[in-house]
């Protein structure tokens, strides 16, 4: 590995990456983002997921959720479009084939789910964001990693990560491991820790170094979630969506975290604290 193959995430970086919205654009330009998330007594990950796709600037939002979440989501997330998934969890994995879909936050890893998930890679062949529950059914058998499509995002927690491809001595190791099975599956992998690392299907690695311990909280990845699939809907290409949206959930904490502190500040104030980051790119 040498020397130019590791990046550091800087302001200089974002700005090349970071694509102005034309004044003479409409909705269609944005694309179309799906969230694929909750069940029963989690559909507040699928609530954090879709506001913080919006909040990004998809230009269609979408959310797949089960009818338990429906009066929810639509109270909360008044913009977005709900898609029926069923009862109290998702059964029914149909989406359009122009979405961009974020798959996981809240899912459940029941076997019903995991079969009707399965069976929606199968047929699926379009990059994808994964997180959560969508890793934790994949970790379920070495197998299912094949079915991951080519150029597809996946954002685990170490946790997560070891579950899919086994225990680590040290994150040195985790981040070689990471590197082989991001070009093994040709997927980019989001190591997310305190310093996020990004790995490349071409071996490079992006260090995000904003972000702070006030993201130690449940929902903070659900956040991160919606923003990368926000990104990739919108023509960011699946480099540029995790390397900007790593380092935009890091900044939007940052400001969350002087306005409310590191203990108070809330996964719900790093959405609401993203136009101040995207004010600084003009
Ligand atoms: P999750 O564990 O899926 O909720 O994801 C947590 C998110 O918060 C990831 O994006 C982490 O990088 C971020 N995060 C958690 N703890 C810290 C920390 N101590 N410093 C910076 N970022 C953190
Ligand atoms: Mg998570």
């Amino acid at each position: 590995v040498t020397e130019t193959s590791n990046f550091t995430i800087d302001g200089d970086l974002i700005r090349e990456i970071y694509l102005p919205r034309n004044e003479f654009s409409h909705k269609g330009n944005f694309g179309k983002t799906c969230i694929i998330a909750g069940s029963f007594g989690k559909i507040g990950a699928a609530v954090l997921a879709t506001k913080s796709a919006l909040r990004t600037g998809s230009g269609l939002t979408y959310i797949l959720a089960p009818k338990c979440g429906y009066e929810i989501l639509q109270t909360s997330c008044p913009e977005a479009m709900f898609l029926y998934g069923g009862k109290d969890f998702i059964q029914n994995f149909e989406v359009e084939n122009d979405f961009i879909c974020g798959i996981g936050p809240g899912l459940g890893t029941d076997p019903e789910m995991e079969e009707k998930f399965l069976e929606f890679l199968n047929n699926y062949s379009l990059p994808l964001v994964l997180d959560a529950d969508a890793l934790n059914i994949l970790a379920k058998n070495s197998e299912n990693l094949n079915l991951i499509p080519r150029n597809s995002i996946i954002t685990p927690h170490p946790k997560e990560f070891a579950r899919l491809f086994g225990e680590t001595k040290n994150s040195f190791e985790r981040l070689n491991l990471a590197k082989l099975k991001a070009k093994e599956l040709q997927i980019f992998i989001v190591l997310k820790d305190h310093h996020t690392q990004i790995v490349t299907p071409e071996g490079e690695v992006f260090y995000n170094v904003t972000g702070n311990s006030g993201l130690a909280k449940g929902g903070s990845g659900d956040v991160l979630l919606g923003m990368i699939a926000s990104l990739l809907a919108q023509n960011y290409s699946p480099k540029n969506a995790c390397v900007f949206g790593v380092w935009l959930h890091g900044k939007a904490a940052d400001f969350a975290a002087e306005k409310f502190s590191k203990e108070a500040m809330q996964p719900s104030d790093v959405i609401d604290n993203l136009g101040e980051v995207f004010k600084k790119l003009y």
